[in-house]
């Protein structure tokens, strides 16, 4: 991959003047728009509406996911100490040399079909321009932002379709068709869990409402609350259709660009092409969906180890018994979400019976303060409950809202179930000294969707960091985000549960934006296939991102 100079900027004088861009927006049918960051009216005499809008939203992630110029933390917006901050409500109007582009692209084009990212890609090559590919702005390492860069935005290829007999492209017509729904890459998990749910179907998807079903997500490799039952969403990727750096439209399946397709399959978006569609296979929707929810409280840190002690041991013994789901640690706090397809509540029992006896027996120093078994009828309205009903979202199309818009950045961990079989008792300990360092913001979320039907594919058979397949927990510790010190205490702190797993890895999506060896670390033994595939089809280096598959050449 050929990085003999860096790519042209905003600031340079190589950049096109605006005769070149008007040319350009020609080819692309007006589609270039302005890009500003999301906050830049507050900074307009003219702005006050739309500021209002800006100030009124600034949490939502439904909103931000509809401005080309918002990334969801938007830390990843600013370009070191250069930014467009909210200013206080009520303030004068601020000068306008107060807020800065930062790293949000100057121009994007607001892409509607394949042939304008076609134009933009063949732009892009002969100006030697900085490109960034966007959907929703969700990347936690920043991946869609570029400063003084050209984006190119797929969050409105919203098409959806439903076929009972999908059959890739470029495959004998006559071979047998898969369920499955071919989306566009800006469609988001909610809009499509809507109209999955409408056919009687399951997607696995994400649990964010908002990130895309076609981006970065599936691409990074996608856990799913649907995980353990159907794998990740990478495994369940029938096709792609992408435009190459070359410019070239392609599909990627199991019958044509095999290697593209297999790359595509976890090796990590913004990286091989962009893509316009994805098509992903479907299921039947179960009878039910079990919930079981457990709010539980220690008295002290000391109990606290205790809790974390058993809930490790009933968390391998969940995993064997096909539950997924999530735990959130905050303070001497532990919450449950788990849940399990077509299950009754005497499963619940047998499952959660003993841990629960042995909460009852501790009740002096760990207490079950809240939550309850619940079946739910059909996957949406299990999602609806769990992740819909926290937040109110302003925008429309039911996308839920996350509450995200503040500056965060993220450590994480692939942590394999025989590690927790052999040394739960250490590896929780991690877990309870990592959450009282003073690097994380007092929170872990630990995933627990993998297991089952997501352990039992080949390490190798699709690019997805291998460790997922013996990952029983992925953990997520986030900090709030103000000075870049701040990242080296988070890598710190993580460094005991790096040590207690040693042959893990972490996923590319959600990592330490300082993630140590980090080829080794998010795409283990698939590293050197996955850098001969991106050889191949961009050879020059047009797509660059951070951690990416061939950064390390820039
Ligand atoms: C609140 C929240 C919840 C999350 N929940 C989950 C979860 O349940 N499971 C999970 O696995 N992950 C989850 N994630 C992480 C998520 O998978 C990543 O943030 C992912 O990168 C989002 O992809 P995106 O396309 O929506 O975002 P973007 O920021 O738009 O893009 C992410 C990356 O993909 C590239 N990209 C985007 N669109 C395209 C395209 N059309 N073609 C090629 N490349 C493209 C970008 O260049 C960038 O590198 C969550 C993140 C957040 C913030």
């Amino acid at each position: 991959i050929a990085a003999t100079r860096c790519r042209c900027t905003a600031d340079q004088s190589c950049f096109p003047n605006a005769k070149h861009w008007e040319r350009f927006n020609l080819t692309v049918g007006g589609a270039l728009i302005q890009v500003r960051p999301p906050a830049s009216p507050c900074y307009d005499a003219d702005g006050t509406a739309q500021c209002a809008t800006a100030r009124a939203n600034w949490h939502d992630s439904a909103w931000r996911s509809t401005q080309v110029g918002a990334a969801e933390h938007p830390n990843w917006e600013a370009y070191g100490t250069q930014s467009c901050p909210l200013p206080p409500n009520g303030t004068a109007l601020p000068s306008a040399s107060s807020c800065s582009q930062g790293s949000v692209p100057v121009l994007a084009v607001n892409v509607s079909s394949i042939s304008q990212v076609q134009a933009a890609i063949h732009f892009a090559r002969q100006h030697f321009l900085r490109i960034v590919v966007k959907s929703t702005g969700h990347d936690y390492l920043g991946r869609s932002f570029a400063r003084g860069s050209l984006s190119i935005w797929t969050h409105n290829l919203k098409s959806i379709q439903f076929s009972e007999e999908f059959v890739e492209e470029g495959c004998d017509p006559h071979s047998s068709g898969a369920s499955a729904v071919e989306v566009g890459a800006g469609v988001q998990w909610r809009e499509l869990y809507t109209a999955a749910h409408a056919q009687g179907k399951l997607v696995v998807g994400a649990l964010s409402s908002s990130v895309a079903t076609g981006g970065g997500y599936v691409q990074g490799g996608g856990h799913s609350p649907l995980s353990a039952a159907y794998g990740l969403a990478a495994d369940n990727s029938l096709q792609f259709t992408i435009v190459t750096p070359d410019g070239t439209v392609r599909y990627a399946n199991r019958c044509v660009n095999r290697d593209l397709f297999w790359a595509l399959r976890g090796g990590g978006g913004g990286t091989f092409g962009v893509v316009t569609a994805a098509v992903h296979r479907t299921f039947p929707a179960p009878s039910n969906i079990l919930s079981a929810v457990h709010v539980l409280a220690a008295s002290g840190v000391g109990s606290y180890r205790q809790l974390m002690g058993q809930f490790t041991q009933l968390s391998a013994a969940l995993y064997r018994q096909g539950w997924a789901g999530y735990f959130v640690m905050g303070g001497t706090s532990l919450t449950l979400r788990y849940h399990a397809l077509t299950q009754t509540t005497a499963f619940h029992d047998h499952s959660f019976g003993s841990f629960l006896e042995w909460i009852a027996r501790h009740n002096a120093t760990v207490r079950a303060v809240g939550g309850g078994v619940r079946s739910y009828p059909s996957f949406l309205e299990w999602y609806n409950d769990t992740m819909c009903s926290f937040y109110p979202s302003a925008t429309g199309g039911g996308i839920c809202n996350d509450d995200l818009g503040t500056n965060r950045v993220l450590i994480s961990r692939l942590v394999p179930a025989n590690a927790i079989e052999s040394s739960g008792g250490e590896i929780s300990d991690a877990l309870v000294t990592l959450l009282q360092s003073n690097a994380t913001s007092n929170a872990i979320l630990g995933v627990a969707v993998s297991g089952g039907a997501a352990a039992a594919v080949a390490g190798d058979a699709v690019a997805v960091n291998p460790a997922w397949r013996q990952a029983l927990w992925h953990i997520t510790a986030e900090s709030s985000w103000d000075e870049s010190s701040l990242m080296d205490r988070l890598t710190a702190a993580n460094a005991q549960l790096r040590d207690l797993t040693p042959c893990s890895g972490a996923y590319f999506n959600e990592a330490d934006y300082n993630e140590p060896d980090w080829q080794q670390s998010l795409f283990g033994n698939n590293y050197q296939r996955l850098l001969t595939v991106k050889t191949q089809v961009d050879p020059r280096g047009l797509l660059v991102c951070w951690h990416c598959v061939g950064s390390e050449h820039w």
